[in-house]
């Protein structure tokens, strides 16, 4: 490590008492962790791609329906 990252590298730990350094726990360096995991399904009336919650997906993917196009279906149903 060079001394101006070694600099870097306290002032960050003196902002973050949490901060373990650049090689330090996996769990801090990857804070941006998903929440959920989402898969990019193709919309088999739009044809978009979309980032979907794996949960929300149908069984059959092929089938699958944005919401804006399930919105706009559901609109003139009556
Ligand atoms: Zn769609």
């Amino acid at each position: 490590m060079g001394r101006k990252d070694w600099e870097r590298f306290q002032r960050l730990r003196d902002s973050n008492p949490d901060y373990v350094g650049y090689r330090g726990l996996d769990t801090v360096v990857t804070v941006q962790a998903p929440s959920a995991a989402t898969e990019t399904v193709v919309c088999s009336v739009c044809n978009r791609k979309r980032n979907v919650a794996s949960d929300s997906l149908p069984e059959d993917i092929s089938t699958f329906v944005c919401l804006r196009c399930q919105e706009d279906s559901g609109g003139d149903a009556t």
